[in-house]
C-alpha cells in the first residue's frame, strides 16, 4: 500500500500557458496520448459532432476558432499522476485562466518558434510570477522555419527576466530539422518526418564526441551542434533545480507538438523536475499537502456542461489529505456539513465517479448552486483561501429579454451565471433589468448564446450609461444609509444583495468619492 506522502509525491498538477495558436491544444492532445487517456489524436478539440452537439454556445468557440471551456484532464505516465488544467487562451477569458492558475503547482509555457513571446504569453507569465509558479518552456513548431534558438533564449531571458537553461537543443530547423540533442541526458532523438507521429527511441550517447553521431547526422549539422553546445555550456548556467522551483530559472525544451516530437522528453521533464503539490496559503495558516485532514477550495464552477443533465460542477483543488467518496466536509461559507456522494474526476473526455483522491487532485462536485468560487471545504476547520483572483468588470451592459414575460427567467439565468463567475450582475434600484459586467467583450456573446441555448431565453445586451461599478462599504451604518439615500438611482445591488455604486463617468466617480470620503469604493469584491 502506498502512503499518503507517496501518493502526493507522484502528483504533478499543472497548466499550459500560451498565446493562442502557439500549439497548446495540440500539445495537450499529445500529452494525453502518452497517458493513454485518449486513443487517437484530435479528440481534445474534437471537430466531430459529439462536441458540437453538447452545447450550442460552443458554436461561439467554433466560429471564432477559440477555446472557451476549460477543464481538467488526469492521466498516468511512468509512475506519475498528472493533472492537467486546461486554460482558455483567448484574452477575453483570462479571468477563468487566472483562477485556474491558482490551482496548479507548475506551468508549461509554449512558444511558437517563429513568434517567440507574444502578448498573451506575457500576461499569463506575469500571473505565474506573482504566484511563484515554476515554469518549463516548450518551444514548438521546429518543423517550420523559426527564429534562431539562441535569439529565442535571449528573448525569454530578457523579456521575462528568467534564467534560461536549454534542456534539449534542436539540430536544424524547418526542412532541415533532424531532431534534438538532450543536453540533460546526453541522448540523441531523431526526427523522421516520414514516420508521422511514431516515436523513435532516443539514442544514448557518451557525449558529443560519441562517434555514433558521425553516422547519424550530416557532417555540417553535427559540427554546428558541437559548436552550439560548446557555446551553451559556456554561456548558460547549469540547471539548478531549486532555482527552477523558486521560479527564477526555466529549462527549455524544443520540439514539434503536431509531430509528437519532443513531447515525451517534455513529459519526462515534468515528472522529474516539476514540483509535487505545494503548500497552500490561507488567511489563517499555511496548509501542507501531507496533513491528514482534507482541505480543498473551489476555483471554478461550470454549469450545464451537459445540457441533458442541467448540472453544475464545482471544481475543487484538494490541498491536503486523502479524500474519500461519501466524505462529510464542512462547507465553511455556509457553516454546514456536506456529504460528497459523487466526486468526479476527468479523464480526457470522460468523467468518472472516483473512490478517492489526494492532495493535488482536482475533483468535480455536482451541486445545485450552493458552491461558489473561493469556497473552502474542510474537516471542521474554518479556513479562508486567499489569492483566488477577482476582476473588476470593465464593460457594462443592460440585459433585456426579447419577451418581457421571460424577465423572471432571465433573472434566474443571470443569477446562476453570476454564481458560476462568468459575469457580475447588478440590479439598479430604479431599473427592473439587470446590468451585466464583464472583463472582455466576447463574454457578452458567450452569455447571449448560453442564455439562449441553455435557458431558452432570447436576450439582448444594450448600451447603458454606466462607466464603472464599485462595491461600496463603510464602517459607519449611518454614513452608508446617507450614501444610499443621496445617490439613489446610481446605487445597485449585486446578486448577493451587496451595494454597488454605478458611476456614469470618471468625473461622477471621483466627485462621489470626494463627497463621501468615509465610504470605501472597491473595484473588486
Ligand atoms: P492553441 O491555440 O495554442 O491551442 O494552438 P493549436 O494547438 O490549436 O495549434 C495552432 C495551429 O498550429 C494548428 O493549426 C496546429 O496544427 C499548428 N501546430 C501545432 N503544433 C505544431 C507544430 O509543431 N508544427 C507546425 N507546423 N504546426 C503546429
Amino acid at each position: 500500500m502506498t502512503s499518503l506522502k507517496q501518493e502526493i509525491d507522484r502528483r504533478r498538477t499543472f497548466a499550459i500557458i500560451a498565446h493562442p495558436d502557439a500549439g497548446k491544444t495540440t500539445l495537450t492532445e499529445k500529452l494525453l496520448l502518452f497517458g493513454g487517456a485518449i486513443q487517437m489524436a484530435g479528440m481534445v478539440k474534437a471537430k466531430g459532432d459529439r462536441r458540437r452537439a453538447r452545447s450550442d454556445w460552443m458554436k461561439v468557440e467554433q466560429e471564432r476558432g477559440i477555446s472557451v471551456a476549460s477543464s481538467v484532464m488526469t492521466f498516468d505516465y511512468a509512475g506519475h499522476t498528472f493533472n492537467l488544467l486546461d486554460t482558455p487562451g483567448h484574452e477575453d477569458f483570462s479571468e477563468d485562466t487566472y483562477r485556474t492558475l491558482s490551482a496548479v503547482d507548475s506551468a508549461i509555457m509554449v512558444l511558437d518558434a517563429a513568434k517567440g513571446i507574444e502578448s498573451q504569453t506575457l500576461k499569463l507569465f506575469e500571473v505565474c510570477r506573482m504566484r511563484d509558479i515554476p515554469i518549463i518552456t516548450f518551444i514548438n513548431k521546429l518543423d517550420r522555419d523559426g527564429q534562431d534558438p539562441f535569439d529565442l533564449l535571449d528573448e525569454v531571458e530578457n523579456r521575462l527576466a528568467l534564467d534560461v537553461v536549454p534542456a534539449s537543443w534542436p539540430i536544424g530547423m524547418g526542412r532541415d530539422f533532424k531532431g534534438c540533442y538532450d543536453l540533460f541526458n546526453d541522448t540523441l532523438v531523431l526526427f523522421d518526418r516520414s514516420k508521422g507521429e511514431e516515436l523513435l527511441a532516443s539514442i544514448e550517447c557518451s557525449g558529443l564526441d560519441d562517434p555514433k553521431l558521425d553516422q547519424l547526422l550530416p557532417a555540417d549539422q553535427l559540427a554546428k551542434l558541437r559548436e552550439d553546445v560548446e557555446m551553451i555550456r559556456g554561456v548558460y548556467p547549469a540547471f539548478n533545480h531549486q532555482s527552477y522551483l523558486e521560479g527564477h530559472m526555466t529549462p527549455v525544451f524544443f520540439g514539434s507538438a503536431v509531430n509528437n516530437f519532443g513531447v515525451r522528453e517534455l513529459l519526462q521533464g515534468i515528472g522529474k523536475y516539476a514540483p509535487s503539490p505545494r503548500p497552500t496559503k490561507t488567511l489563517q495558516r499555511e496548509i501542507t499537502p501531507d496533513e491528514n485532514k482534507v482541505t480543498a477550495f473551489v476555483f471554478k464552477i461550470q454549469a450545464n456542461m451537459d445540457p441533458k443533465h442541467r448540472d453544475r460542477i464545482a471544481f475543487a483543488r484538494i490541498c491536503s489529505g486523502k479524500f474519500k467518496k461519501g466524505m462529510k466536509l464542512l462547507h465553511v461559507r455556509h457553516g454546514k456539513q456536506l456529504v460528497i456522494h459523487n466526486p468526479l474526476m476527468f479523464f480526457a473526455q470522460d468523467r468518472e465517479t472516483v473512490e478517492e483522491a489526494f492532495a493535488g487532485d482536482i475533483i468535480g462536485i455536482p451541486n445545485h448552486g450552493n458552491m461558489r468560487i473561493g469556497d473552502a471545504l474542510t474537516e471542521g476547520e474554518t479556513l479562508t483561501f486567499t489569492g483566488i483572483p477577482s476582476f473588476a468588470p470593465e464593460l457594462l451592459q443592460r440585459a433585456r429579454a426579447d419577451d418581457p414575460l421571460k424577465a423572471k427567467h432571465l433573472s434566474a439565468a443571470l443569477e446562476q451565471l453570476a454564481e458560476e463567475g462568468v459575469a457580475r450582475i447588478f440590479k439598479p434600484s430604479i431599473d427592473p433589468n439587470w446590468i451585466v459586467g464583464v472583463v472582455g467583450s466576447l463574454q457578452f456573446d458567450v452569455l447571449m448564446d448560453r442564455i439562449r441555448s441553455e435557458y431558452n431565453i432570447p436576450v439582448k445586451f444594450e448600451q447603458v450609461e454606466v462607466y464603472a461599478a464599485r462595491w461600496v462599504s463603510c464602517d459607519d451604518p449611518a454614513e452608508m444609509k446617507k450614501f444610499v439615500d443621496t445617490m439613489g438611482s446610481a446605487v445597485a445591488n449585486d446578486h448577493d444583495g451587496d451595494p454597488v455604486f454605478l458611476a456614469r463617468n470618471s468625473w461622477h466617480l471621483n466627485d462621489t468619492k470626494d463627497k463621501f470620503p468615509k465610504i470605501q469604493f472597491s473595484a473588486t469584491k
